[in-house]
């Protein structure tokens, strides 16, 4: 029989609200960790996304502060989580609210892009657990809005995501402002770009637990590389758009992501984009609408790849094919997560193919190049079963006759709306005053305009990106003293299509 929550120590009322989620069994991650980390141990967490790791730390956080109530006072939070994107910090927040809230504490989320008001408020009444990118959590803690000489558990997620984007010196200094001997949990696929340095420093003779390396992940995946002529191509991506589980389509300019995005919803598949160009509430709304089903295809640039985690999806596009094998990891395994199935093609012209071949090769994978045309029966097998044609309406539209019941999907994916009426998500984005404007390269200056946006100005030490080193797989474990002390189901509201092909879970992971 497999092992319980209880059984490895959770506290009831927490397995309560794990089973209420469905969530009953411990993923490997969490079995593995739980102990020592509801303990209060540190723990080095080599996982991936889809791994379990969000619960991994949320559950023992949780757990520890709640085991020893305090009272909350303004400024000093107790608990601090740091994720390297506004996405993720927010779905960490999906995973942790809950949990919090049955333990009576309070949590907030704090990121750049949006007005610090909000965030200055949240901390002035009180907030147990923070979860914030650091950029702005730096801001804060400047200007003495936040104060970390009382926290008990620090969280660093994606750390080696934080390294890539150039956040790992924020990062430490915010971690040197923390009292030594805390818990520290510490989650990264790999450890080099400093990372190994953040580990010797911070965690204490941490539990290390690997899970499926990045290749492994990919591995559970099937891949396809179709080649097809420039001049079929943009009908290869609306019939690969058409079915009717989630799909992300990846491109290498936000320019491109909104123009693709508008076509496709025009062609009657309803789609939302998400890249750097839009407002936190445009990203928000778009991915919500992508969340629950409403428009069943997002168009991405990388920037998708670092922070957003749906489960569900099922084919991954790469309309473009990235610039390196490690961007075509990230992006594909925004499929295949918590171990379903997942579909990766690699849209091909005839001259990428070199381009493509060696990077697959650098990814370790071998995929046979397939020749296709628009008729192919692998590319029918790939779509699967087709989705009902949602007819566009374009925004003005909308505006002039509000009463009129929009189809499945339009209310997100009318981003049409150029000039115009109001345009609910994606173009909105584009347009309103809260805009900002950045280069259209969204793969390269999502890494290299993060920091900048994040730290406000705090980013004078922000470091070039160096190319990775190896992995480093255990860390010296330096002794710091000892120590002191859901699932969100979010059902697709798509009432048109017909659900997933496959029977996996539509949830938006808290991850
Ligand atoms: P994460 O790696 O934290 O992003 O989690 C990936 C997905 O797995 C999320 O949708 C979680 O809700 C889900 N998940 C995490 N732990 C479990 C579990 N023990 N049983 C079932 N689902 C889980």
């Amino acid at each position: 029989m497999s092992v319980t929550f209880s059984a490895l120590g959770v506290p009831g009322n927490l397995a309560k609200v794990l089973s209420e989620s469905g969530i009953e069994t411990p993923f490997p991650i969490q079995e593995a960790t739980l102990p020592s980390t509801l303990a209060g141990g540190d723990v080095l967490g080599r996982g991936q996304t889809g791994s379990g790791k969000t619960l991994a730390f949320s559950l023992p956080l949780v757990a520890r502060l709640a085991q020893r109530p305090q009272r909350r006072k303004a400024r000093f939070p107790r608990a601090l989580i740091m994720a390297p994107t506004r996405e993720l910090a927010t779905q960490i927040a999906k995973t942790v609210d809950p949990l919090a809230k049955a333990s009576g504490l309070r949590t907030t989320v704090i990121y750049g892009g949006v007005a610090q008001s909000r965030q200055e408020k949240a901390m002035n009444e009180g907030v147990d657990i923070v979860i914030a990118c650091p950029g702005r959590l730096d801001d804060l803690i400047k200007q003495k809005i936040v104060d970390l000489s009382q926290l008990e558990i620090s969280v660093l997620d994606e750390a080696d995501h934080m390294a890539d984007m150039g956040f790992l010196p924020v990062v430490r200094r915010i971690m040197d402002r923390m009292p030594t001997g805390i818990q520290h949990m510490l989650f990264s696929a790999t450890l080099d770009n400093g990372v190994d340095k953040v580990v010797k420093r911070y965690l204490s003779n941490p539990t290390i637990h690997s899970v499926d390396a990045p290749q492994a992940a990919v591995n559970t995946m099937e891949h396809h590389v179709f080649v097809i002529g420039n001049d079929d191509k943009k009908e290869l991506i609306r019939i690969l758009a058409q079915g009717t589980a989630r799909r992300i389509m990846f491109m290498r300019t936000k320019h491109h992501a909104k123009k693709m995005a508008l076509a496709l919803s025009k062609a009657g598949v309803p789609a939302v984009d998400l890249h750097g160009n839009l407002s936190q509430n445009a990203r928000d709304r778009n991915l919500a609408a992508f969340a629950s089903g409403e428009a069943k295809v997002l168009v991405a640039t990388d920037v998708a790849a670092r922070g957003v985690h749906v489960d569900g999806v099922e084919l991954v596009v790469h309309v473009d094919p990235p610039a390196e094998h490690k961007a075509y990891t990230h992006r594909s395994g925004r499929t295949a997560r918590a171990g379903s199935d997942g579909t990766v093609v690699t849209i091909c012209t005839p001259d990428q193919q070199g381009d493509v071949a060696s990077l697959l090769k650098q990814a370790g994978l071998k995929v046979p190049f397939e020749k296709v045309n628009l008729n192919s029966p692998v590319v029918a097998k790939v779509v699967g079963e087709v989705a009902e044609h949602v007819a566009y309406v374009a925004p003005a539209q909308q505006t002039r006759n509000p009463a009129k019941k929009k189809p499945a999907g339009e209310s997100s994916n009318a981003r049409g709306g150029r000039g115009g009426g109001r345009n609910v998500r994606g173009g909105e984005g584009q347009s309103r005053g809260g805009e900002r404007r950045r280069s259209d390269r969204d793969g390269a200056s999502s890494q290299s305009e993060r920091p900048a946006r994040e730290a406000r100005g705090g980013n004078a030490d922000r470091p070039a990106r160096s190319a990775r080193g190896a992995n480093t797989e255990r860390p010296s474990n330096a002794s710091r003293g000892s120590r002191a002390g859901g699932r969100n189901a979010s059902a697709p509201t798509g009432g048109r299509s017909r659900g997933p092909r496959r029977a996996s879970s539509p949830t938006t992971s808290g991850r």
